[in-house]
C-alpha cells in the first residue's frame, strides 16, 4: 500500500483585490503580473476577493472584477474565495494568538494617537498606551498585537533584501478594529496560509505591510510565501490609480489594447497588437512565453 503523500505544489500564485470599484489599469497590472508569473511558473493562479471592509465596498464590483477577468481571458484555479464568509477562520487565528498573551484590547482614538505617536513608514507608531492601563472591555475596542524589535527580514523578488522592526518602525498594530471587523493584515496572512499560496505578487503599496505578515505567519506556524512588490500605475499627480483618483475602468470592447498597456507597464516589449489579431488566447501564449519578472522597472 502506498503511504499517502502531501502534494506541495512548487509555486501558487493569487490575485486579491477588494472590490471597491470595476477593474482599471492599475489593478489589471498587479492580475497579469501575478497570473503571468504563476503561469509561467507553470503554478496556479488563485482568486481572493478580500470583502471585509463593507464601508469601502461597492455593491456589484466583486462580480464585476471576476466578469472582467473571464472576458480577458484569464482563467483562475478552484473556487475564488471571499474573506466576508471565512469570520470563524480569522477569529480561531486570532484565539490563539491571544492564548499566547499576544493580544490586547485599545480604547485609543485616532487624535488619541495621533497626540500620544511619532510618525512611522506607516502612519503614528503606537506608543502601547492601553497595554499600560486598565481598559472596561464593555467598551468598543480594537485589538492589538504585541510586536518585539527582532529583524524581520525578506527578499523581494524584484527589490532585493527589505527589513523592518516591527516595534520602532511601526509598533503594535491592529489586527481587529474596533467595529468588530478583523484587520486586512490578519485575514491575508491566514487565507495565504489556507490556500497554500506559495508566491505573492502584488503592488509596492503594500511592500511595508510585509514583515507585518511575516510576523504574523511565525508567530502562526504558518509558512512564509515569496514576495514580489511592483510599481504601481500613477496617475499625472503622481497619485496610486485607484477609483478615488479617477481611474477609468478596463474597456472590454478594447481588451487586449488594455492587456498590452499592462504588460507595457511591466516593462515587456510584446509586438505591436497586429500579431494577435483577434484571438485573446495569442496574446497569452505570447505573454506567459516571454515573461520576464527582471524587466519590470521597479524603480518608477
Ligand atoms: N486587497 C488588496 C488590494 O486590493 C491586496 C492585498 C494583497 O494583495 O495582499 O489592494
Amino acid at each position: 500500500m502506498c503511504a499517502a503523500q502531501t502534494f506541495v505544489p512548487k509555486y501558487r500564485g493569487r490575485f486579491a483585490p477588494s472590490p471597491t470599484g470595476p477593474l482599471h489599469l492599475g489593478s489589471l497590472v498587479t492580475a497579469v503580473a501575478s497570473y503571468l508569473d504563476a503561469k509561467f511558473n507553470n503554478g496556479e493562479w488563485l482568486v481572493r476577493i478580500e470583502d471585509l471592509d463593507v464601508q469601502r465596498q461597492v455593491p456589484g464590483s466583486a462580480d464585476r472584477i471576476l466578469y472582467t477577468l473571464e472576458r480577458l481571458g484569464m482563467e483562475w484555479s478552484g473556487e475564488v474565495i471571499y474573506q466576508s464568509k471565512r469570520l470563524k477562520i480569522y477569529q480561531e487565528a486570532l484565539d490563539t494568538l491571544a492564548r499566547r498573551n499576544l493580544i490586547y484590547p485599545c480604547i485609543c482614538s485616532r487624535k488619541e494617537i495621533a497626540d500620544s505617536s511619532t510618525v512611522g513608514i506607516n502612519g503614528p507608531i503606537y506608543p502601547g498606551t492601553c497595554l499600560k492601563r486598565p481598559i472596561d472591555s464593555l467598551r468598543p475596542h480594537a485589538l492589538r498585537i504585541c510586536t518585539d524589535n527582532n529583524l524581520i527580514e525578506f527578499k523581494d523578488g524584484l527589490r532585493g533584501m527589505c527589513s523592518q522592526r516591527l516595534s520602532n518602525d511601526i509598533g503594535d498594530f491592529v489586527v481587529r478594529r474596533a467595529d468588530g471587523m478583523y484587520a486586512y493584515q490578519l485575514a491575508v496572512v491566514v487565507d495565504d496560509a489556507d490556500q497554500g499560496i506559495t508566491h505573492v505578487v502584488r503592488g509596492v503599496d503594500l511592500l511595508d505591510s510585509t514583515p507585518r505578515q511575516i510576523y504574523l505567519q511565525k508567530l502562526l506556524g504558518y509558512a512564509t510565501p515569496k514576495y514580489t512588490h511592483l510599481p504601481v500605475v500613477t496617475n499625472r499627480q503622481g497619485e496610486k490609480l485607484s477609483k478615488q483618483t479617477g481611474a477609468k475602468p478596463i474597456d472590454l470592447s478594447n481588451a487586449r489594447r488594455q492587456l498590452l498597456s499592462a504588460l507595457h507597464f511591466l516593462g515587456q516589449e510584446p509586438p505591436s497588437l497586429e500579431i494577435f489579431e483577434a484571438d485573446i488566447s495569442c496574446f497569452w501564449q505570447w505573454a506567459c512565453n516571454h515573461w520576464q519578472v527582471n524587466k519590470i522597472p521597479y524603480r518608477l
